[in-house]
């Protein structure tokens, strides 16, 4: 089966706001790239969080916003930012672990919340448990349940990994029987824990041919469902154009601690370039991750190459076999 996926081009104007609200979380999934050495412990008070919307606000610009944690339901006072969000002309998106702390979806409306992404990595306890923590699995799709019962629009994020590839092809059926119409297929990173936990003696991520040989394939498969699919890029064929999202798009990774990223890729490091400080949104000077935007290499992805060096392979010219893309490249398939 041949895919039909279709990358999703950096939209110039749209800004994207990934806001992590606090670090903290009630689970302990084997592959968190939450980091508090980094991105420390604070949970923003409710004025904060306010003030640091409105830094991002810009009525001229489509802009998303995505709250995040930790477990962003966690916060008491997310049903508050959800509707000032709005108010400040925001598309809005929680992405929770499932367990919906603070009555969210009672104390917010699917008018408000645009999207409510659940996180899941397997199509049942037996997958999913082992990484995501006992029991995870019943209680978030009962909650997700709940969702759609209750009119908000769910949508799945599923974590690929060298423990759970081969069970993406039973997500179709549990998905279409939930009633979840968006399926968005995630490729695990090396930060946080899993770059420094084996996963298991066979390291967390998958091989090329691995990825090339199923995702597209289910992702097909899926849409063909029903569900609109969207998954990275990676591997970029060899007549597209590489983009870094650090120079042609606004992306806004902001942890609690002020820290402002504008790739993921860099936020085990302190070398993000802005932050917030005095709730003003500053440049920062020196050596930041805008340096490394700038570098042109074979290999596609600066960050990549630096921190993922092994994903790389090289023919007998010393050429890369795949350049990769930016991180942030999507592609998608709509319902078919
Ligand atoms: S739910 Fe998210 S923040 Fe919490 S432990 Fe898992 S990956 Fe980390
Ligand atoms: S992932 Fe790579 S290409 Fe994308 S913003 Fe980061 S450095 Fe740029």
């Amino acid at each position: 089966m041949t895919s039909n996926a279709r990358t999703v081009g950096f939209q110039a104007g749209e800004r994207n706001i990934f806001f992590h609200i606090l670090t903290a979380c009630n689970l302990s999934c084997r592959h968190c790239y939450i980091n508090t050495g980094q991105h420390g412990t604070t949970t923003l008070a409710r004025e904060t969080m306010e003030k640091w919307l409105e830094l991002f606000a810009n009525p001229n610009k489509k802009t998303n916003v995505i709250f995040l944690g930790g477990e962003p339901t966690m916060h008491p006072d997310l049903a508050h930012g959800i509707s000032r969000a709005k108010e400040l002309g925001m598309a809005v998106t929680v992405d929770s672990n499932g367990y919906l702390f603070n009555d969210l979806l009672e104390k917010t409306s699917p008018e408000l919340l645009d999207y409510l992404s659940f996180s899941l990595d397997g199509p049942d306890a037996m997958v999913n448990d082992p990484i995501r923590g006992k029991g995870v699995f019943d209680i978030c799709t009962a909650n997700m349940r709940r969702a759609v019962k209750m009119q908000y629009n769910v949508s799945v994020i599923y974590t690929v990994s060298s423990l759970n590839i081969g069970h993406l092809h039973r997500m179709i059926p549990l998905l279409t029987e939930i009633g979840v119409n968006r399926f968005f297929i995630q490729v695990i990173g090396l930060r946080g824990n899993s770059a420094q936990e084996p996963a298991g003696g066979q390291g967390w991520q998958v091989s090329p041919e691995q990825w090339l040989d199923i995702v597209p394939r289910i992702a097909t498969q899926a849409a063909e469902a029903g569900i609109h699919v969207t998954f990275p890029k990676v591997f970029l064929d060899k007549n597209e154009v590489f983009e870094c999202a650090g120079i042609v798009t606004e992306n806004f990774f902001i942890f609690p601690n002020g820290r402002v990223y504008r790739c993921p890729l860099c936020e085990d490091h302190p070398i993000h370039a802005l932050e917030i400080k005095d709730d003003k949104l500053v440049h920062r000077t020196g050596l930041t991750e805008d340096n490394f935007f700038q570098l042109n290499i074979a290999e596609g992805c600066i960050m990549n190459k630096l921190l993922q060096p092994d994903t790389i392979s090289y023919d007998n010219k010393g050429e890369p076999n795949h350049r990769i893309s930016c991180c942030l490249l999507k592609q998608e398939i709509l319902p078919g």
